[in-house]
């Protein structure tokens, strides 16, 4: 209880830090593990190889869960969050799509609450992230945004009239894959030419595989450093990339006219020198009205802040309802 010179007492209320959560940031090559507090602050993470096999992957995933819970034992786990490129059926809860992880049909939900006898639960990264929008960021100004997740695709999360939008069977969102050129390169979802072959951090290393004529491997970050030192090639294959990402939000913003447009992913590092391609392509994309605000989320553990806010909406209640 609190004091006040008049009126009503006020009661302080905060959520127990010795509550946590286990989160996973499912990627392709790459998954990043940690544990966050109630408020979203991580007490650890870490990295790990990807299998490219479900049940390899979920194995994996389940012993270091094991073992972060074995290393926090002064802790209290309330659950698992998991974000990861894909949809999930939200009634089997099974992944339904996931082309960049390369998984059809599976329970990793399943797998992951035999595994570790803990609640499991999962959402599309950028699904998550809008949630975690709504938890730690102001939802009472919020009621239209979409979240763009750009890493090896671009998958999208839509938070409409105060909702989230899902969709039949939960896969609303994936303009990634919307078809840009029927003639372009071929992408994970077996389509031709999707946004996301253009706009995704793959598309930028292969803008620059042309641009410098060279075969070399190197991955998104190493092509961010080299653009940084300013190498030409590296710069140009951001801008293209850059470019390519607004040219698809605009079908975002034509279609569903948000307020706001949150950009998640490692390529934000470079908003100050490229963020400007993509607000230049949103601020001549509305019909009437006004352009939506374009910003790059705060941080590099947005999708991780993703993984927090799905367990804290699942087991404490929406943050928000919808508002008039
Ligand atoms: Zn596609």
């Amino acid at each position: 209880m609190g004091r006040l010179p008049r009126g009503r007492r006020p009661t302080f209320l905060r959520l127990n830090d010795r509550i946590a959560i286990l989160v996973v940031d499912l990627r392709p090559n790459e998954s990043r593990v940690g544990v966050a507090d109630v408020n979203g602050n991580f007490l650890s993470q870490e990295s790990m190889p990807t299998s490219r096999d479900p049940r390899i992957a979920a194995e994996g995933l389940a012993t270091r869960i094991r073992h972060l819970k074995e290393v926090h034992s002064d802790l209290v786990f309330e659950g698992v969050g998991i974000s990861l490129p894909g949809r999930i059926d939200e009634k089997t809860q099974h992944i339904i799509f996931a082309p960049n992880l390369g998984w059809a049909d599976f329970d990793l939900k399943g797998a992951i609450k035999r595994a570790t006898g803990m609640r499991v639960e999962l959402e599309n990264a950028a699904n998550a992230c809008a949630l975690a929008e709504v938890w730690f960021g102001h939802p009472e100004k919020n009621r239209d945004f979409v979240v763009v997740t750009v890493s090896e695709g671009i998958g999208a999360g839509v938070f409409v009239n105060g909702h989230l939008a899902r969709g039949l069977r939960g896969m609303a969102g994936e303009f990634g894959h919307v078809s840009l050129d029927p003639n372009g390169p071929t992408c994970t979802c077996g389509g031709r030419g999707c946004w996301e072959v253009y706009g995704s951090s793959r598309a930028a290393l292969r803008y620059y595989h042309e641009f410098s004529q060279t075969q070399e491997e190197l991955s998104f970050r190493d092509l961010m450093g080299l653009a940084d030192s300013g190498n030409e090639a590296a710069h140009k294959a951001l801008e293209k990339m850059f470019q390519a990402i607004g040219r698809g939000i605009r079908m975002i913003v034509t279609g569903l006219a948000p307020e706001e447009i949150v950009v998640v992913g490692e390529l934000t590092r470079q908003w100050p020198q490229f963020g400007s391609l993509i607000e230049k392509e949103v601020g001549s994309a509305f019909l009437a009205g006004r352009a939506p605000r374009v910003r790059p989320a705060e941080g590099e553990m947005a999708r991780l802040r993703g993984a927090v806010a799905l367990v804290l909406q699942k087991h404490f209640g929406p943050a928000v309802e919808a508002q008039k």
